[in-house]
């Protein structure tokens, strides 16, 4: 090919990067090389017979007019595909091979041959999908296995130290807990390991990283590339899953979701709250989330506390080898500061600034200054719409399936209604949620019975007594 042809091609594609846009343009056509120009007819090739296709239906004419702006005499372009030879050198500027991995439904088996040749180093696969970022600090090595996480960490573990084609056992993997728990350590240690070996890819999102890629990318008209490119990868890990919302975003994960599972892929997913108590979902996605393995962690006991500490500080040692915090005072901050895995963090932050700052050991009484407002009596516990309608069937001697069900007889309705007052006040679901989780009612029949329950409550002091008995047995 001579220079001038090659200089005409670098304006051609400089044409079309301005008609169709950045993102389009890296995603669809820097691949694509020019093989030859013979009279009225150009001949290009791309790496993939989906690139192709793709293109002939889409930008046939856009391409044609790029190379008639230059050349008017061109009047046909021909498209072919490369050998896997040549795509194994993809161009310099072309992000994560997007089609390339992208499973095709025709083919019994394109996997094999049309993946391996195309993988690209994690890191820089990881950024061109635009996966948020990881702490290198999360890791398996550093999280402490104990009583409130065994099955989660087996279960992540299991995940992420499986390989490409291996059966998936249980998908997805749904792990719950309330804040600083440990689910974006344990998401990201997954990340970490799985994307280790090289061979397979594993893509860590947080909910609303989903959300602004999607709506990012239908902006510059690439959605479809984003969403080719997400259902490119073996792992889906997705943190956060409760920030998840709107409707197009909602239907794309639905979408994703699916193709990933159909395919075999494993997606690992977090939130705060179970997948019933995903108000924003809906029904399907919701019980396709709940048809894997949902594990929830519970909040950590004293000794995981100790050990989480212990880890930390080993964890500090390594850059500042005079740094030591004594036993009594680990046990004391595992006993007093509360359950979240953040403040154990943040407790031994403070000491070690502490005591480089005044060149002092960690002593008991320096620790209890300095943590003080970390130290809190109790946690509230999480309370669930289930454990209020079981308690209130319980206490008055109604069946749950009674409390659903749409019957109207005196002896249901006050109960539901203590529930559902219980529900509004000490959960933080919404009325529609509640109204949902109460065999499908409206929001306004639930707004009006939390609204006569708490009139009733002011009068009837036989009433009030049980509904803070009811409190009391729930928050126990
Ligand atoms: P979440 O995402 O559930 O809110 P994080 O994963 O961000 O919680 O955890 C909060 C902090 O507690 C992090 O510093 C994390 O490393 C630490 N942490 C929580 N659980 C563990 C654990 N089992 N082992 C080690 N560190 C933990
Ligand atoms: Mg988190």
């Amino acid at each position: 090919m001579t220079n001038s042809e090659q200089e005409r091609w670098s304006r051609v594609k400089g044409r079309l990067r301005s008609t169709v846009g950045e993102d389009v343009y890296t995603s669809w056509f820097a691949r694509m090389d020019l093989e030859a120009v013979q009279d009225e007819s150009v001949h290009l090739s791309v790496p993939t017979r989906f690139l192709k296709s793709w293109i002939q239906a889409h930008y046939a004419e856009r391409v044609l007019s790029a190379w008639q702006a230059e050349m008017p005499e061109v009047h046909r372009i021909d498209l072919s595909v490369r050998t896997a030879m040549r795509c194994a050198a993809p161009a310099k500027e072309a992000p994560a091979p997007v089609e390339a991995r992208r499973p095709e439904r025709s083919d019994a088996k394109p996997a094999a041959d049309t993946r391996a040749p195309l993988m690209t180093p994690v890191a820089a696969s990881h950024d061109a999908l635009g996966g948020s970022p990881l702490d290198p600090r999360l890791t398996f090595a550093s999280f402490v296995v104990g009583r409130a996480n065994t099955l989660a960490h087996a279960a992540a573990r299991q995940v992420a130290d499986g390989r490409r084609g291996d059966p998936v056992m249980f998908n997805p993997l749904y792990i719950h807990a309330g804040v600083g728990l440990g689910k974006t350590h344990l998401l990201q240690a997954v990340t970490w390991a799985g994307n280790a070996g090289g061979e397979r890819k594993v893509l860590y999102l947080t909910a609303e990283k989903f959300m602004y890629g999607f709506v990012a990318a239908l902006k510059s008209q690439t959605a479809l590339a984003f969403k080719e490119a997400l259902r490119g990868i073996d792992v889906l890990v997705i943190d956060d899953l409760q920030f998840l919302q709107g409707k197009s975003t909602q239907a794309e994960f639905c979408h994703t979701l699916n193709a990933l599972i159909d395919a075999g892929r494993q997606v690992v997913i977090a939130a705060d709250r179970p997948p019933s108590d995903l108000e924003s979902l809906d029904d399907r996605v919701r019980s396709r989330l709940a048809g894997g393995l949902v594990v929830e962690m519970a909040t950590l006991g004293e000794d995981l506390r100790l050990g989480i500490l212990k880890s930390r500080v080993a964890a500090a040692r390594a850059h500042h080898a005079s740094f030591d915090v004594p036993e009594p005072v680990l046990d004391y901050l595992a006993r007093s500061i509360t359950h979240n895995g953040r403040d154990l963090e943040g407790a031994i932050n403070r000491l070690l600034a502490h005591s480089k700052l005044n060149n002092q050991p960690v002593t008991l009484d320096m620790a209890e200054r300095e943590v003080r407002d970390l130290v809190r009596p109790q946690e509230p516990k999480r309370i669930k719409i289930e454990d209020i309608q079981r308690v209130v069937a319980r206490q008055y001697n109604v069946s749950r399936s009674d409390l659903l069900s749409s019957r109207r007889t005196a002896n249901v309705v006050r109960p539901r209604q203590v529930a559902m007052y219980l529900a509004k006040t000490l959960t933080l679901r919404s009325l529609p949620e509640i109204g949902r989780r109460f065999g499908g009612r409206d929001h306004t029949t639930v707004l009006h019975a939390v609204r006569k329950i708490e009139a009733l409550v002011g009068k009837d002091v036989a009433l009030n007594d049980e509904v803070e008995s009811l409190k009391r047995q729930l928050q126990d």
